[in-house]
């Protein structure tokens, strides 16, 4: 089977392109959606401009956690409100979403887990969350049929789930009914400036005028932003998942441990993925980046696979362009769908992996494969702030976790975009701690 979404998805939104708005979002996943969604019910006109399909990209790729455990201490009170935003979704649109509160469980084979763990309760307590840490014993009792030799686990009941190739075009769709003018197959190739301020932006369909432009591109941001004059060091990572059919139930929430992640999903098969493993194509942005990727790259470093170059037309391969005129094709238009090639090598470990932990199932076969890149930044937490262009708004490099806050996200930047106050503290998201002097502090890579 093939991955839900991919070229030859029928286009459910062709436009046209109306000629004014009064802000366009760039980039429909989920936080482009989100924006677009609070940004509608302040009563503006918005336009949602996706180069490829809704939810194409990173949005319906991931493993459909949608989890406050392990967040850095600057997204928690985001991801709080992001969920309570689902459940009023979930009631609102229904069970399509596939949004429920299973739990997510990590589990621990080391004492060194379990201490890492433990460190982060505080944050748990600070946010009033019910985490909490279980003994092997009662992990064991959770996940049923399980032989693998945990020490014990963190454990966040009212942590959820969704389905994220479901769920991310329906609330598209959803934000369309809103008044959002939602247009797919429709790259943005450049900012429209005027005085240096944004007077719009040039479409492949044409020109929208606007005066407020949110940039909320995924991996595609850095090479967008960086023909503006404006640098943000995001690189992106190629992840690797598989789905299964059908299969008994061991665990109804989502849980991982260092080797291999699982979450059931609404049709009774698994999303599977590794624990730590991942891909990385080295390019001209990689090169530039390297020493801010320091921190991350020492935690990291024995689960990445390195390889050369990354496939044509991507946004950090060798020859695609940096510059290019807003009259002529951009690389926006040259690749419509991030649609990497997962690594089978590790999807294999992944299988036997689950396969060891849960004998009684044995080698679960796998359905479809595929792969997303992972759009992060140096210290795996956003960058969610306007840029030094007066009138555009940058969000992008949710780093590996941005399906669960995305609701969350949506509604802050949209208060930032109408100048309201966003709510939460956005300092940590600042674009300027690239510049400033500051000390790249990576958030918990939990
Ligand atoms: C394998 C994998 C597993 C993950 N697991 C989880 C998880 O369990 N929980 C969780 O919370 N997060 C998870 N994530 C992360 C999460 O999926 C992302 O953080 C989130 O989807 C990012 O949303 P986004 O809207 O910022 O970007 P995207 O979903 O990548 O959307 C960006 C969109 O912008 C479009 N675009 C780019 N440039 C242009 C342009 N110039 N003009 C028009 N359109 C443009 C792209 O086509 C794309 O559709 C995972 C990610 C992956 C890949």
């Amino acid at each position: 089977m093939s991955f839900p979404i991919h070229d030859g998805t029928p286009i459910r939104f062709p436009g046209p392109v109306p000629a004014q708005a009064d802000v366009v979002v760039i980039g429909a996943g989920v936080v482009g959606v989100m924006t677009a969604w609070f940004l509608a019910e302040k009563g503006l006109r918005v336009v949602l401009c996706e180069k490829g399909r809704v939810a194409g990209e990173q949005s319906s790729r991931n493993w459909g956690w949608v989890r406050q455990q392990g967040r850095d201490a600057g997204e928690l009170p985001i991801m709080v409100e992001a969920l309570r935003i689902w459940k009023s979704l979930a009631q609102e649109l229904g069970e399509g979403l596939g949004f429920r509160q299973t739990g997510v469980m990590y589990l621990a084979k080391t004492e060194a887990e379990m201490a890492g763990f433990e460190a982060w309760l505080p944050h748990a307590r600070d946010n009033a969350l019910d985490t909490r840490m279980l003994t092997a014993a009662e992990a064991l009792s959770m996940v049923q049929g399980a032989a693998a030799p945990w020490k014990g686990a963190i454990w966040t009941a009212s942590d959820a789930k969704a389905e994220p190739w479901v769920a991310v075009p329906m609330l598209a769709a959803a934000a369309a009914r809103r008044g959002v003018v939602v247009v797919e197959q429709c790259a943005v190739r450049a900012l429209d400036l005027a005085g240096g301020k944004i007077a719009g932006v040039v479409t492949e369909q044409g020109r929208i005028a606007a005066e407020r432009v949110v940039v909320a591109a995924g991996a595609w941001s850095r090479l967008f932003l960086g023909a503006h004059g404006v640098k943000i060091p995001q690189l992106a990572v190629l992840a690797s998942v598989a789905e299964t059919g059908p299969l008994p139930q061991v665990f109804d929430g989502a849980a991982c441990d260092d080797d291999f992640a699982l979450r059931r999903r609404a049709d009774g098969g698994y999303t599977l993925a590794p624990g730590a493993e991942h891909d990385f194509f080295i390019g001209r942005d990689a090169f530039a980046s390297f020493g801010v990727y320091l921190p991350v790259l020492k935690k990291d470093f024995r689960s990445t696979h390195f390889r050369p170059a990354a496939p044509a037309q991507y946004p950090d391969a060798w020859l695609t362009p940096r510059r290019w005129a807003a009259d002529q094709v951009s690389p926006f238009e040259r690749l419509r769908i991030l649609n990497p090639a997962p690594n089978r090598a590790t999807l294999g470990r992944v299988q036997h992996s689950f396969a060891k932990a849960f004998p009684g199932i044995g080698l679960p076969p796998l359905r479809t494969a595929w792969a997303g890149m992972i759009d992060t930044m140096p210290d795996v937490v956003p960058v969610v702030d306007h840029a030094p262009i007066p009138g555009l708004t940058i969000a992008t490099g949710m780093s590996g976790h941005g399906f669960g806050i995305g609701p969350g996200m949506g509604r802050v930047v949209a208060s930032l975009v109408a100048g309201e106050d966003p709510g939460h503290d956005l300092s940590r998201f600042r674009l300027s701690r690239f510049s400033d002097g500051t000390k790249i502090a990576p958030g918990p890579s939990l």
